[in-house]
């Protein structure tokens, strides 16, 4: 299968870079990484930060390179207390948290044409569980709130933990899927928690960011290997 595995930083794809041999080819100013991994080719890439640029990329992946399924990995902040940092979650749905018209009467993460909550394949969440459970790791299943901030206060945290129910956030994730469901690709979100979204979220997001991505990264390659 041809299989999409994109994260939004370079540091988010190091990890697989470093295990996998692969070759590489340029489109629309990105490096895309060529690998086989088992029976499977992978077509590795990193975004950059935010909405429209994870948006453009899964759409290059799918379009352009045919993947068949597209896999994100990389990190995010969380908002629910149980998801500490390093913690592996995947999303059930993902929502775009600062998608405002609100000004209208319509509710937060809205607008007209589209769904608040963005959901993301239940086959492949499945097997990411199945996965988890064999290698004995704790993998939540929740709700994911993508925008283009970085959360790094309480007040925002708690903002969006109560109108979205979110355990995590970060910067891509609903773009991803977004772009995925629309082109008819399963898609799968998986993020490891580098920070807690509060106060100096920052400043743990810089010390956590290496280790988190890695672990994202390794279980990744453990999903890949389970998708037949
Ligand atoms: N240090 C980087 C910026 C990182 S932005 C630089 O200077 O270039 C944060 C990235 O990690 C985004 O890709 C986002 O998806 C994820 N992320 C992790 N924690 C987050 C948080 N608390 N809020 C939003 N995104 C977060």
């Amino acid at each position: 299968m041809k299989i999409a595995i994109l994260g939004a930083m370079s540091e988010e794809i190091a990890p697989l870079l470093q295990k996998l041999n692969h070759t590489t080819k340029s489109y629309a100013g990105c490096v895309f990484y060529h690998a086989n991994y088992g029976k499977h080719e992978l077509i590795i890439t990193h975004s950059k930060i935010g909405k429209v640029n994870a948006a453009l990329i899964s759409c290059i992946l799918c379009e352009h390179f045919g993947c068949e399924i597209i896999l994100f990995s990389g990190v995010a902040g969380s908002l629910n207390e149980s998801l500490d940092i390093g913690d592996l979650m995947i999303a059930k749905a993902l929502v775009q948290h600062d998608l405002d018209i609100t000004a209208f009467g319509h509710p937060l993460g809205f607008v007209p044409g589209n769904e608040i909550f963005i959901p993301t394949n239940p086959e492949l969440n499945d097997l990411a569980g199945a996965v988890a459970k064999e290698l004995g790791i704790n993998l939540l299943e929740g709700i994911i709130a993508t925008g283009d901030i970085f959360v790094c206060s309480k007040a925002q945290k708690a903002r969006i933990r109560e109108v979205f129910r979110a355990d995590a956030c970060e910067m891509e994730g609903a773009a991803v899927a977004f772009v995925a469901n629309a082109l008819n690709v399963p898609c799968l979100i998986l993020r490891s928690i580098s920070d807690k979204a509060g106060e100096e979220a920052e400043i743990d997001f810089d010390r956590f960011l290496e280790s988190s991505a890695k672990r994202s990264a390794s279980f990744m390659l453990k999903i890949c290997e389970a998708l037949s």
